[in-house]
């Protein structure tokens, strides 16, 4: 049978960012259900999750533990195993947060914490092996467990490839920027990045090869092979269904590529008229 329960915040997501939501709101004592359907979190892919201190390496599956514990000491909160299908209008301006199984929970808040989607490009062989270990998207997160190799940045900017050099010096000084043929600009940013120390190709990634996650080169469709140790590449990011969900549901304004829009109205206060 479903469940009905009342409180005044559900987080849907305890990753960084839900628990760190549900920590603040526990210190003023606030009544707070985290619901999250325990998949892989976006940097599921990481051997150790960087830059936190107090915890620096730790994988996310530790942070999630450590978090819970901590949070163990606060009355008001609550972590639930669940998946949030939707996000609706209840009555007096809450809210209905729908789990699957049919339980719901009303709030007069909800926080949608629920990460982001890396969509890793299907027709790139070798891709997600090396996700997270030697094709990053952000030097902060993994450039100095990267530092000092051959590197290749794969960027449709000409701007970006330009500075491509100066950007990633503090981790390595052989770059390679790695850009669509059809890029505006292409060859003043070769120029740039040329007198920079860096160097820029053109063409169409089609296999990366690696060791077991290690990458050792890149290779074109057209058959040309460049050899890279590590690739910075942010792969195109999708919301998560329930963020979607709720933003129809709820009529909030979202943008082209369905996030809500930061300057979109509080809905609850359109709920109560
Ligand atoms: C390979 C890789 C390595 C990274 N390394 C670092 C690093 O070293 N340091 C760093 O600061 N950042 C790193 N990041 C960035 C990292 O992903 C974010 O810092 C962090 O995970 C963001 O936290 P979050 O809480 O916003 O989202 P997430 O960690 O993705 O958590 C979202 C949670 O919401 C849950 N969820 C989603 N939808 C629902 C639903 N409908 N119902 C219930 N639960 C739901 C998911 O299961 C997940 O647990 C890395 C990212 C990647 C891809």
């Amino acid at each position: 049978m479903s469940s009905h329960t009342e409180t005044e915040t559900v987080i849907v997501g305890a990753g960084p960012a839900g628990l760190t939501a549900a920590l603040a709101l526990a210190r003023y004592r606030h009544r707070v259900i985290v619901v999250d359907s325990h998949h892989a979190p976006r940097n599921s892919a990481s051997q150790g999750a960087h830059g936190h201190i107090g915890m620096d390496a730790a994988t996310p599956a530790d942070m999630r533990a450590l978090a819970g514990k901590e949070l163990s000491r606060y009355a008001t909160v609550e972590l639930r195993e669940a998946h949030a299908d939707s996000v609706r209008a209840a009555d007096g301006g809450r809210f209905r947060v729908v789990l699957d199984g049919g339980d719901t929970v009303d709030a007069s808040a909800v926080v949608l914490a629920t990460g982001v989607i890396d969509v890793h490009p299907a027709h790139v062989e070798g891709f997600s092996a090396c996700w997270g270990r030697s094709v990053i998207h952000c030097p902060f997160c993994l450039g100095e467990e990267n530092a000092d190799r051959r590197w290749g940045i794969v960027v449709d900017n000409a701007d970006l490839a330009a500075l491509s050099p100066v950007a990633f010096r503090a981790w390595t000084g052989d770059t390679v920027a790695v850009c669509p043929a059809s890029m505006p600009g292409v060859d003043g940013a070769r120029t740039a990045a040329r007198a920079r120390g860096g160097d820029l190709v053109t063409g169409t990634i089609s296999r990366l090869h690696h060791r077991r996650g290690s990458l050792y080169a890149v290779e074109f469709d057209d058959g040309r092979v460049l050899e890279r140790d590590t690739l910075v590449w942010t792969p195109r990011q999708r919301q998560q269904p329930v963020v979607a969900r709720a933003i129809e549901e709820l009529g909030v304004a979202g943008d082209a590529r369905r996030r809500v829009r930061r300057d979109a109205p509080p809905v609850h206060r359109r709920h109560r008229h």
